[in-house]
């Protein structure tokens, strides 16, 4: 018998764990195809919910999947590793040696052959090289960033109520892109279910400033959403601050390019975006000024057929458009349902097809408060149908539960939903201790 072709993914977030399970399901158990998911993590958790971790709101022991498991349910097999290189002629990805928490090897350097390769390692924010940046800021990127930040801020809250009465909380966020506005609003909802649990007065300690450096919060969507997004946080007691640009961060400040000190003992950076740094030099590949490898419609890379990228880490401009497709788990979630469709065909000899994407709207949450967005396709002033309120708020968490849907099947989804109801309903709904 002939062996079995290798198709190795990887990166297991938005767009990565999709493609995994969607072609496990399809190629991955009559023994002719070996599907492999390659990520850094034994476990996923859904990228737009880390700052609801940040901020305690939600609980990541719960939200987290394990590979295995999904693995073993779907077809697929997951590979622990973190990949640093590429040998195209020889179709193998470079994994870095595995270690255990206390740093000792459990895995020496290996390299994973592969029939086909698709790279969907995401990104981090982008520090633009600003000084201070990866001294005294933190981001948000990864479960593991996301719970540091969490215990900070709790070890802050504490420090706050141990001080005299007028000490206050100093927070800053940079980059008021969905990340940022989403954080702010998600700490005052936080500090809200603390008072709620015996903490009152924290909430007007707390001094939020969120610093942008274009005109306005929300660029990438339409102006009527940012408006009402900027009013409401500012209504939260949220101070925005736009056109400004943070020339360094300090231990206890950012500094401002207008020489502005904004005092903050916890800072967030989330603007910009950057894919990780090994993909600059991936064996010859073609990539942007921030590391996306440049892709073809077929989402395949521009110099190698065998070598596919989908989501954040990949730079795709449409046939016919100027821009490139935004970094946002719409796209990721959209390009893995086309890839898992295009190489079934692939393998049974067929072309890759071409991907096109269609947007359905952007949808920024507000905590607890509130929801905006636009729904549909972007149309000649720039947006769809505006929403906001309840209506949006479902809509935002539609978002998650498409995700779930994709990844466990409709009855073991509405199994999940009934356990997040129930958990909802009787558990703390901020994490303090
Ligand atoms: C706080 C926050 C809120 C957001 N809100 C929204 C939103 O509301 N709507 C929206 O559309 N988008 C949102 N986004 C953006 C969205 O999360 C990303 O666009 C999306 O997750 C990208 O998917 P991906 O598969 O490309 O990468 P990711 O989901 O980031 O997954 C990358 C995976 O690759 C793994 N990995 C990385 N490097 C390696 C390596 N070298 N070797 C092995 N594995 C590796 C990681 O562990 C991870 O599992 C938000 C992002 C953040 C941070």
């Amino acid at each position: 018998m002939d062996s079995p072709r290798r198709i190795v993914i990887v990166g297991g977030g938005a767009g990565g764990l999709h493609l995994a399970t969607r072609l496990g399901r399809k190629l991955g158990r009559g023994g002719q195809f070996l599907i492999t998911l390659v990520d850094r993590s034994s476990t996923h958790v859904w990228k737009p919910l880390l700052h609801e971790v940040a901020a305690g709101t939600l609980d990541t022991g719960v939200e987290q999947l394990g590979y295995i498991p999904q693995a073993n349910r779907s077809g697929f097999r997951y590979w622990p590793g973190e990949m640093t290189g590429l040998d195209r002629a020889a179709r193998t990805v470079r994994l870095a040696a595995l270690r255990d928490s206390e740093g000792r090897q459990v895995l020496p350097e290996r390299d994973l052959p592969y029939d086909i390769l698709v790279i969907a390692v995401g990104s981090t924010a982008n520090d633009f090289g600003i000084p201070g940046v990866a001294e005294y800021a933190r981001l948000i990127d990864s479960r593991a960033q996301a719970d540091a930040f969490n215990d900070a801020l709790r070890a802050e809250i504490l420090r706050t109520l141990a001080g005299p009465p007028e000490g206050t909380l100093d927070i800053a966020i940079v980059g008021a892109g969905a990340t940022g506005v989403e954080l702010s609003a998600e700490l005052n909802t936080a500090l809200d279910f603390a008072a709620a649990y015996g903490l009152p007065g924290l909430r007007k300690r707390m001094r939020l400033t969120l610093v942008e450096t274009a005109p306005r919060i929300l660029g990438a969507l339409p102006e009527r959403v940012a408006a009402s997004s900027q009013a409401e946080l500012e209504r939260q007691g949220v101070t925005v601050l736009t056109n400004a640009q943070v020339s360094e961060v300090e231990r206890g400040a950012l500094v401002l390019k207008d020489g502005r000190r904004i005092p903050a003992t916890l800072k967030v950076w989330a603007a910009g975006i950057r894919a990780p740094d090994f993909l600059k030099n991936l064996d010859g590949l073609e990539t942007t000024r921030n590391n996306q490898l440049v892709i073809r419609p077929t989402l395949q890379t521009t110099l190698d057929d065998a070598v596919y990228a989908i989501g954040d880490c990949a730079s795709l401009i449409p046939p016919g458009e100027e821009r490139p497709l935004g970094a946002t788990a719409q796209v990721a979630q959209q390009q893995a349902i086309h890839l898992a469709r295009s190489l079934a065909g692939v393998v049974a000899g067929q072309p890759p097809t071409p991907f096109n994407y269609s947007h359905k709207g952007a949808l920024v949450a507000l905590g607890r408060y509130n929801a905006f967005g636009s729904l549909g396709k972007r149309g000649l002033l720039g947006g769809g149908l505006f929403v906001q309120g309840k209506f949006a708020q479902l809509s935002y968490a539609s978002l998650y539960r498409r995700h779930q849907l994709g990844l466990f099947g409709f009855w073991r989804s509405m199994l999940y939903w009934a356990a997040d109801l129930l958990r909802h309903a009787s558990r703390p709904k901020v994490k303090l201790d």
